[in-house]
């Protein structure tokens, strides 16, 4: 019999109210079924909702410091558990072991960062334009906040959500994807464990419809921080702004790799293939466009798709293996159009193209590292995020048209340059617009102390993790504290607000 879970809600594992459950099964071995999750609806969010705003009432007024007490033994936890977390990840959705351990990675070095915040909550003083006048600003918790997130970093992204909502003394609904729940539970269980008190966070699965949109339309919710597709995150924030949420969104990307005349081939080849065909082309930051200047475009290609040939394709959790499956049916399909789209676009098949479904292969969702050469920046393999294994080739003549071709998307999350020229660094990294940038380096790997987050159809103006996440999940008061013992006016002559 399958293992049967519960959502977790007021500091109880229960099922969904109705009872419905669905399937989670691996997508590297549809014959391996994980468990059995909750089908949530909107009489559980409700329920987890409630909770939240009664539990906020008290973990608003826990000293910080006491918040992040807990924040540290979580991370104690994480550290003891990587590895079967690690496992259960590969084994859910797909990713190679390396990188689902760096997902749990990260969640641990949030944790630390987190804990540490709770002895700052930097504020600020300023002077008073007053004698005998004290004025400062404080980070106040907003309340209830919803925490949707998807399946590709499933335990990376909820840590960069939920650790500083709580530490800033929010209390949290997550609604997590429906293709990685097991994370999610072993998530919340590992903050369970370190002590969190009932109701502060709450655990609701499920599909976004039934599940998390309830969540965006609750009037007892005030902060919704998503991440997922472009045109969910749009659906979000219109809900959201109904009941004027603060809505904070990170979406999909269409990231770019430029390649200078003067760059270490060798560091590019690498780049290119783990930022391409890392997590099967399924970052948000996946390097999915590489912009190749003329001088070096055909040692480049001949390299790439060299490396990239030998990228061993298999079950993540087999040693040896480099890139896994694609996480569902629907997503493979959508990858098998695409390429489909490229050839009817003219573009030039250089690797892959096919879906793998010979041997072990037959029972998962595998498709082959596949290169596109001689792309256009208007061809729709350039333009639109596929999130497969797919990486489209463009040639350009000058750094100048590299930029403007990196811009030339609806996208920006994350761009790099492989040059040993320091203006022409600098110029890209000020001119690509974008909310990440790497020099001799993929378009990924961040790291938790720095804001992360894109622009244009990737993200809303929020940032998260690093200590911009604090101002997604505050808000801040102004104080003035008069202490002349007589009514002062401003010394302006101007009216005061
Ligand atoms: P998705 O938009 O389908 O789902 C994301 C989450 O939204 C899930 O939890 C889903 O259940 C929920 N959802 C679905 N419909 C909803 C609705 N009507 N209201 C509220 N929530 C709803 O995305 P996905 O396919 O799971 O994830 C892939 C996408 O996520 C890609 O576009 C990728 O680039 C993006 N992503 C972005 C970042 C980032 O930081 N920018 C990070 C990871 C993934």
């Amino acid at each position: 019999m399958p293992q049967t879970y519960h959502n977790y809600i007021d500091g109880h594992w229960v099922p969904a109210q109705s009872g419905a459950t669905a399937e989670n099964r691996n997508p590297a071995d549809q014959r391996d079924l994980i468990g059995l999750f909750p089908q949530s609806g909107t009489a559980d969010v409700e329920a987890a909702v409630g909770a939240a705003r009664r539990a906020f009432a008290t973990w608003r007024l826990v000293p910080a410091p006491a918040r992040a007490e807990i924040l540290y033994r979580a991370a104690q936890l994480f550290r003891e558990r990587k590895d079967r977390f690690a496992d259960d990840m590969t084994r859910e959705m797909g990713k190679v072991l390396a990188e689902t351990a760096g997902d749990v990675q990260e969640a641990i070095d949030m944790s630390y960062l987190m804990a540490g915040e709770g002895r700052r909550l930097f504020g600020q003083t300023t002077p008073s334009e007053l004698r005998n006048k004290f004025a400062m600003s404080v980070r106040q918790p907003i309340g209830v906040c919803a925490a949707i997130t998807a399946w590709n970093f499933p335990m990376a992204v909820p840590s960069w959500k939920i650790l500083p909502a709580l530490v800033c003394g929010n209390t949290v609904v997550f609604k997590p994807a429906e293709e990685s729940p097991l994370t999610a539970v072993n998530f919340v269980q590992t903050l369970e464990d370190a002590g969190l008190p009932p109701g502060v966070l709450n655990l609701v699965m499920g599909d976004g419809p039934s599940a998390a949109a309830p969540m965006v339309e609750h009037p007892d919710v005030s902060v919704v921080s998503f991440t997922g597709s472009t045109e969910t995150g749009r659906r979000v924030n219109e809900a959201g702004a109904r009941t004027f949420k603060k809505v904070h969104l990170e979406m999909g990307g269409k990231n770019v790799i430029i390649v200078m005349d003067d760059a270490r081939l060798d560091l590019a080849v690498d780049g290119a293939v783990w930022g391409g065909f890392g997590t099967s082309g399924q970052r948000c930051t996946a390097a999915s466009r590489v912009v190749v200047h003329e001088a070096v475009y055909d040692a480049f290609l001949a390299r790439f798709v060299d490396r990239a040939r030998h990228v061993v394709v298999g079950d993540g959790r087999r040693a040896g293996v480099q890139m896994g499956p694609s996480i569902h049916e629907a997503q493979l399909a959508k990858v098998i159009e695409y390429v489909g789209i490229g050839r009817a676009e003219g573009a030039r098949l250089v690797l892959g193209g096919s879906r793998l479904t010979d041997g072990d292969f037959a029972h998962g969702w595998f498709h082959e590292p596949t290169i596109f050469a001689d792309v256009t920046p208007s061809m729709r393999i350039a333009r639109e995020e596929i999130f497969g294994p797919v990486v489209s080739v463009l040639k350009v003549r000058s750094l100048d048209e590299a930029i403007a071709v990196a811009n030339d998307v609806a996208y920006g999350l994350s761009a790099s340059i492989y040059t040993q020229d320091i203006n022409a660094a600098f110029t890209a990294m000020r001119d690509v617009y974008t909310g990440l940038f790497y020099v001799n380096a993929p378009t990924i790997g961040a790291e938790v102390h720095l804001p992360f987050g894109g622009v244009k159809a990737t993200g809303n103006g929020h940032r998260e993790a690093g200590i911009a996440a604090l101002d997604v999940f505050s808000e801040w008061k102004s104080i003035y504290i008069d202490f002349s013992g007589k009514l002062q006016r401003a010394q302006m002559d101007t009216e005061q607000i």
